[in-house]
């Protein structure tokens, strides 16, 4: 136990035995005043988690602002939140490298969710350079999505990690969150499962509203700027045909760009995603010449602010965008 939690639990026992008791008010004990300290790394987990925890506390979100979490590198204080975490909640290694080596030791007093493993959650496979747009054969060792398997094995190293773009699954990440949450903190587990109740109810009505706006679309095919829609377009039968980079820190060369405008071309894909952390000038210099449009989607949600609104303005903030561009 870290010296800070001894204190505040001297601190908590103290106030325990010295604050008098009032006759007169009912004899019920109150709820404890410390909510468990929460860590997530990117914001999709982040405001699933703030979701649960609405009227008890808030998660510490790591991957903050339009920073990505295939290149983001702990700050000093990230590494003190979680240092005294008690929950740290992750997608899995191929999301975030970054933190394999973090949470083996500085979180190693905290209980870690790996997302990507909870029950009920359909994984998916990486999409390999072969079947994907990654035509000069080059291996992809660059790749951010591809680490080494270093902490979960070679297994967890080939599974895509943007999983919550499917509500389905979201709605599996947020079950594992409340276990852990109601494990860690059990005076407040009538409130962590209404929250539960509440955001499992608004994720399907959110599943059915985004499925309503795809469905006209779900034809057209298209291409994005890294390899992050796999769930969305599994879920709602899209026709994405190619990611433009494997590794978004990669700018691709010349010949690479001439050789994905003739794939753009030969494709038929009406539009070309790019993403607001990335270069865009890219994707004008890519769909030049082409039939292809331009639009931007944002999967991880750089540009939106982080809270329990975040996660369903997301989804739809994609599946506008996705409808705008391929649908006009
Ligand atoms: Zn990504």
């Amino acid at each position: 136990m870290s010296p800070f939690r001894i204190l505040s639990l001297v601190a908590l026992l103290w106030l325990a035995f010295t604050v008098p008791s009032r006759a007169d008010a009912p004899q019920v004990a109150a709820p404890p005043v410390v909510a468990p300290r929460v860590v997530a790394s990117v914001k999709p987990v982040h405001s699933l988690a703030a979701s649960l925890m609405q009227g008890v506390g808030q998660p510490k979100l790591l991957v903050d602002g339009t920073a990505s979490p295939h290149s983001f590198s702990l700050k000093p204080s990230d590494a003190e939140a979680l240092s005294h975490a008690d929950i740290v909640f992750w997608m899995g290694p191929t999301l975030e490298p970054f933190l394999v080596k973090p949470l083996a030791s500085l979180a190693r007093g905290a209980h870690i969710v790996t997302l990507i493993e909870a029950p009920g959650l359909r994984p998916l496979a990486l999409r390999g350079a072969g079947a994907w747009m990654d035509g000069d054969g080059a291996p992809a060792d660059g790749h951010a999505h591809l680490v080494p398997a270093v902490a979960g094995g070679a297994a967890d190293a080939q599974i895509d990690g943007h999983a919550w773009l499917d509500p389905t699954n979201a709605k599996a990440m947020a079950r594992a969150m409340a276990d852990a949450l109601i494990q860690r903190d059990p005076a407040n587990a009538g409130r962590y499962r209404d929250n539960l109740a509440n955001l499992l109810r608004a994720l399907d009505a959110l599943d059915a509203e985004i499925g309503a706006i795809l469905a006209p679309i779900s034809a057209k095919p298209f291409v994005v700027f890294h390899d992050a829609f796999h769930y969305l377009e599994a879920r709602y039968r899209l026709d994405g045909v190619g990611a433009i980079t494997l590794n978004p820190e990669v700018r691709p060369g010349a010949a690479r760009l001439s050789q994905l405008r003739a794939r753009i071309q030969a494709s038929g894909a009406a539009c070309v995603f790019a993403e607001p952390q990335f270069e865009t000038a890219l994707i004008g210099t890519l769909v030049d010449g082409t039939q292809a449009k331009r639009g931007v989607l944002d999967p991880e949600g750089a540009l939106l602010p982080p809270g329990p609104e975040l996660y369903a303005a997301l989804m739809r903030a994609n599946a506008q965008a996705l409808a705008g561009c391929l649908g006009g």
